[in-house]
């Protein structure tokens, strides 16, 4: 149904919802009826599903005491293993290549101190000049932690236009010095999705390790991560996996690497028959498991268990095509309905290359953000001129996004924004 003529109709968007198959998610979850909630790409929303799965996990607490580790109605003890299991469908993986453990900055630094093995002259990290800040962080403080100066050892693919990342430019970097790569699926600034089955590749055939951020990604946009032999993948349950703020992370590592220790062990590292023989020596999982480190943190990992089962009846095939039509709509409707007002859409129009946000750029993006706020509409402003506008094809409609985009047409028409001021708030 993607097409490029629309009437812009509030007829013709209760008509694309007539017509949309994942309608029924919407009731799923705990929706304020005044608010159009369009930052699911931040913090996802709560299901009714997520808070049943909370309560259960609650429940075996309350009841069961330290027997809910074996014996609740969601056992402790193998439920990151679980999860994993169950995310595996999102990512292409193997269930065993998959676990719920750890957030994306801890797992950044488990999988990089595991996987990061300089030797030689091919000592340096890749990522890109438009990456989320604190995978930077981490990457810097493992450069340090090996003795080599980040200023000459991490190599930030630069970005031609300020906005995008080109897949050329990334494989030209891959020099002979390169140990390994960190990169994010899709920028979370532009919404850029990267061809990571051709970087996966050229990595491969370099014989570099390939690590990929799939914060922006996991429950939009199908991936095959096992196919495509990436080695390590990280991503957090918070955004499109709706578990809740700060909700557990999970990894990836594919089969090619079993036996690989983990650079930080715990005992939760350990194979699980193993593991409370309590040896001074680790015996580590054979699975993904094995970067697992602590006691998992059940309580901000239970509401991913009822979110799960939302993601396996949709199925991330018929949430990506809802979110492509979405996100199509929306950037129609901008530029028809906003195009005199200074707005310029900053994510890339072809399909294969776009995520589940679009990102609008503005010079009073600040202040047109806050106005929107005042209006109950809830944006995600990036600095420095950047509305990052996310329908997230669980629980938004067709309807919310023609009415979002008529409420940005008040708003810029009565110059509203203007009694704001330009400046960002401490979250934002
Ligand atoms: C959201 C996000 C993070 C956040 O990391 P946490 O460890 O979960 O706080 C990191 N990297 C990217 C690319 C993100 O989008």
């Amino acid at each position: 149904m993607n097409r490029d003529h629309f009437s812009f109709s509030l007829q013709e968007a209760q008509q694309l919802d007539q017509q949309d198959v994942l309608s029924r998610f919407k009731d799923e979850f705990y929706i304020n009826q005044d608010c159009l909630y369009l930052d699911g790409n931040s913090l996802g929303l709560l299901s009714r599903r997520a808070e049943r799965s909370l309560l259960e996990s609650l429940e075996d607490w309350k009841t069961l005491g330290i027997d809910g580790w074996m014996k609740g109605f969601h056992p402790w003890f193998t439920l990151a293993e679980k999860l994993g299991e169950k995310t595996a469908p999102l990512i292409g993986a193997l269930p065993s290549e998959t676990i719920v453990t750890g957030s994306i900055t801890t797992n950044i630094h488990q999988l990089v101190s595991s996987f990061y093995q300089p030797a030689g002259t091919r000592t340096k990290i890749l990522a890109d000049a438009l990456t989320f800040p604190s995978d930077i962080y981490a990457l810097q403080s493992q450069l340090q932690l090996r003795g080599y100066d980040p200023r000459n050892h991490l190599i930030q693919v630069p970005s031609r236009d300020g906005r995008f990342i080109e897949e050329d430019d990334i494989i030209t970097a891959m020099t002979e010095d390169v140990a390994l790569i960190l990169l994010p699926s899709v920028l979370y600034r532009s919404g850029q999705l990267l061809d990571i089955r051709r970087i996966a590749q050229e990595a491969q055939s370099r014989g570099i390790i390939l690590g990929i951020d799939a914060a922006h990604s996991i429950g939009a946009i199908p991936h095959q991560f096992h196919d495509w032999g990436v080695d390590f993948a990280v991503w957090c349950n918070y955004k499109y996996l709706n578990s809740g703020p700060g909700g557990v992370g999970g990894l990836f590592v594919h089969q090619k690497h079993r036996g690989q220790l983990p650079g930080l062990a715990g005992w939760f590292s350990s194979t699980k028959e193993k593991q409370f023989d309590m040896e001074y020596t680790l015996s580590p999982a054979e699975t993904a498991g094995a970067f697992q480190i602590g006691t998992p943190h059940i309580l901000s990992m239970a509401p991913l268990i009822g979110s799960l089962e939302l993601f396996e009846e949709a199925t991330i095939e018929r949430i990506r095509e809802k979110s492509l039509q979405l996100t199509n709509y929306m950037m129609h409707l901008i530029e028809h309905e906003l195009s005199s007002f200074g707005f310029n859409i900053a994510n890339p129009r072809e399909e294969a290359r776009r995520g589940g946000h679009v990102s609008i750029e503005h010079p009073d993006a600040i202040r047109i953000c806050k106005s929107l706020k005042e209006h109950q509409i809830i944006p995600d402003y990036r600095s420095p001129n950047i509305i990052r506008l996310a329908p997230v094809a669980l629980y938004t409609s067709f309807v919310d996004v023609w009415s979002a985009v008529q409420k940005i047409k008040i708003i810029m028409t009565e110059k509203q924004y203007e009694k704001f001021e330009n400046k960002r708030e401490t979250v934002a």
